[in-house]
């Protein structure tokens, strides 16, 4: 509580019961999530501690009904053999709704019969991570920061995972010498600055054990970040401890992305656990699935970005649905996103806007995709279109001293970075004039020898080497 108290006619603010900075803060002690009933006696202490959560998953038919009502398309769900495998931590199944099958909790982590069903460019692997692994659970995908999946278990099991290839199988653990070949291969590659671990979800490892990577990891000197991309604060805040935040702090600058799809799921705990992080110095970001029937309406969206700022979570990257195996029905078409990112630019805060991105299927990484701004265009004046469908136009300068990078260190220190990954940048710079498809130059030579005479073909037709009339 904060008063305002007139004193020698000067204002001062007084926080009455708490130390300066903590008035603010979510509050977590009054107002816990209710049980579902079935937990009703289980003692403050049990329910409260993250290893009696994880040990009282619940994962069969008989376990599930005892808190749900569940549907004949969810019995058929879960009964099926060879399913993705189905966890859920007694935290997160009281959020579920007892008796609404549409419940965006429930339906993120319940199956159903639809979760069976094909679809057109289904795949196991839909992002080619397993291709661009140099040694098994890294994937160096970008010039400059590393994937590294350090567990294939989490706290409970969405629906829609994008690893359910690998993640799940209690059988399926990485060994202390995955681990050795992961950390030795970013050891000895200077360029990674930037390292990502997942899995599976890093927060459900020993504690000792991921401490034990964080250390390895700090003591490439190369390395700039570490960050960890986590649901436990979701599936189980109380995982959120002083001994796990004290730990975490000694590895800074520390970032974590935590994935969100709903406001439903931003109770008191998570409050309290996200405070803890923060207050802890770690930068909170969040991604967030596009999910048919549970998040796929602009003003479910705004409530979910609203509540994450407020927690000091900055929304990171909205996804579209991979193309993965079981999640088929929770697709929607890109234009959902790109509706909801309209609804969002200039309609609030640019803090609670995350980036929409297509993660390329076949391995080509995050697209950003969002409405168009830029309406037209001439030499010297460009027309733009704001939120409100006001339109305006920019006028360029008419002179500008172009920038110049023989004389600019920071061109000079990356002048050799991005080996074959500078891509559309590269041609901006000059350092290339064409990016080819695969099997251009031999499709162009339509059955022709090779012609000593002929540097290389391009959109036009044949680049020779003395003149542009042959
Ligand atoms: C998402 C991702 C990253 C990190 O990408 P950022 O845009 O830097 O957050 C790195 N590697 C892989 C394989 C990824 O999928």
């Amino acid at each position: 509580m904060v008063a305002i108290v007139r004193e020698n006619k000067e204002m001062a603010l007084v926080a009455c019961d708490e130390p300066p900075g903590t008035n603010r803060r979510p509050e977590v002690a009054q107002s816990a999530t209710p049980r579902a009933a079935v937990w009703a006696d289980v003692p403050d202490g049990d329910w409260n501690s993250w290893r009696w959560q994880l040990s009282h998953r619940l994962n069969s038919l008989e376990e599930l009904s005892t808190i749900i009502h569940l549907t004949p398309d969810e019995i058929t769900g879960i009964a099926a053999k060879d399913r993705f495998r189905l966890d859920i931590t007694p935290y997160f199944a009281s959020l579920i709704d007892p008796d609404d099958p549409n419940c965006p909790i429930r339906r993120q982590v319940i199956p159903t019969a639809r979760e069976l069903d094909g679809f057109d460019s289904m795949m196991a692997d839909s992002l080619a991570e397993d291709a661009h692994s140099p040694v098994p659970g890294l994937v160096h995908r970008y010039p400059d920061r590393v994937l590294m999946l350090v567990t294939t278990q989490c706290a409970s099991y969405c629906r829609y995972c994008t690893r359910a290839r690998i993640v799940g199988d209690p059988g399926a653990q990485f060994a202390r010498t995955d681990y050795d070949h992961q950390i030795d291969y970013i050891a000895s590659h200077p360029e990674i600055r930037d390292v990502l671990l997942s899995g599976g979800d890093p927060l459900v490892l020993p504690q000792k054990l991921l401490e034990h990577i964080l250390q390895r990891l700090r003591a490439i000197e190369h390395l700039e970040i570490i960050r960890i991309g986590s649901r436990v604060p979701v599936f189980m805040p109380q995982r959120i401890d002083e001994s796990l935040v004290n730990m975490l702090r000694q590895f800074h600058p520390l970032w974590m992305n935590i994935h969100f799809n709903h406001a439903k799921e931003i109770t008191p705990e998570v409050s309290r656990a996200l405070a803890m992080l923060a207050d802890a110095g770690i930068p909170l970001g969040a991604q967030t699935v596009l999910l048919a029937g549970i998040n796929d309406c602009p003003n479910v969206m705004k409530d979910l970005v609203h509540k994450l700022v407020k927690n000091r979570v900055r929304p990171y990257y909205l996804y579209q649905c991979d193309l993965v195996e079981g999640a088929g029905h929770f697709r929607t078409p890109i234009s959902k996103g790109i509706e909801i990112m309209e609804a969002l630019r200039g309609h609030t805060s640019g803090y609670a806007i995350p980036t929409y991105v297509v993660d390329a299927p076949g391995g080509g990484g995050k697209i950003p995709v969002g409405p168009q701004y830029l309406i037209s265009q001439t030499p010297g004046k460009a027309v733009l279109r704001n939120y409100e469908g006001f339109i305006t136009t920019y006028t360029e300068p008419d002179t500008y001293t172009k920038h110049d990078p023989t004389t600019c260190p920071s061109c000079q220190k990356h002048a050799s970075a991005e080996r074959g990954q500078q891509g559309v940048a590269g041609l901006l710079q000059g350092n290339a004039m064409t990016i080819e498809p695969a099997g251009f130059h031999e499709t162009h030579l339509r059955g022709r020898p090779e012609d000593g005479d002929v540097i290389g073909v391009n959109a036009i037709g044949f680049v020779h080497k003395h003149a542009e009339h042959h």
